[in-house]
Formats: structure tokens, sequence, C-alpha cells
């Protein structure tokens, strides 16, 4: 199982999905500022901004599969994933999909 790694003193953070393991290349690390920003967008509830941010995250990273199928952690964005737990982020990647899927 790997584990988030913080590298002290740079601010850097190389977040792995705890569902698949996949992890972003270390020269698109995220930094510390991307958590709590994902967090706010997340509770915002605006759509139209989490969405934009999804597509961003995508350049990034990209989530693997689980016993061959696709994560079921997506589509979680990496900093989402930061310190959870394999069952909280499936479980807030359904969250997700609803929030995406609600009708105004
Ligand atoms: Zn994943």
């Amino acid at each position: 199982m790997m584990y988030d790694v913080q590298l002290p003193g740079y601010g850097v953070l190389l977040i792995a999905c705890k569902v698949c393991g996949a992890r972003p290349e270390p020269e698109q690390a995220y930094t510390i500022a991307d958590p709590p920003r994902w967090t706010q967008l997340l509770e915002s509830g605006d759509k139209t901004a989490i969405t934009a941010y999804l597509m961003q995250d995508q350049t990034v990273f990209r989530h693997g599969t689980r016993k061959d199928k696709p994560c079921p952690a997506i589509p979680l964005p990496g900093p989402a994933l930061h310190k959870l737990a394999g069952h909280e982020a499936i479980a807030m990647a359904d969250d997700l999909k609803a929030l995406l899927l609600s009708q105004d």
C-alpha cells in the first residue's frame, strides 16, 4: 500500500489513490494548497467550477484499475484523495457523482 508523501520544506504532496494506487508523476505533484482548494470547491457546490477543476486535474492525475475494472474512486481528483482511506474515497466519489448528475 502506498501512502501520501510530503517532502519537508517543499510544500509538495505526492498523492496516491488508496483504491487503485495511481499517482501523478513526481514533476506534477500537488502542493499543500491543493487539497483545501478542492475541499472549498466541493463545499461551494458550484458544478461548473467543479467540472472545470476535474477537467484540468485529468491532465495531471488519472485513476487506474482495481480488479480489472475502472477505479471506483473515479471521478475524484488527486487532491480529494489526500489522507482518505479507500472506503472513504469510494463513498466520496459516489457523493460527487450524485452532485454532478443532480438537477439545479
Ligand atoms: Zn483510483
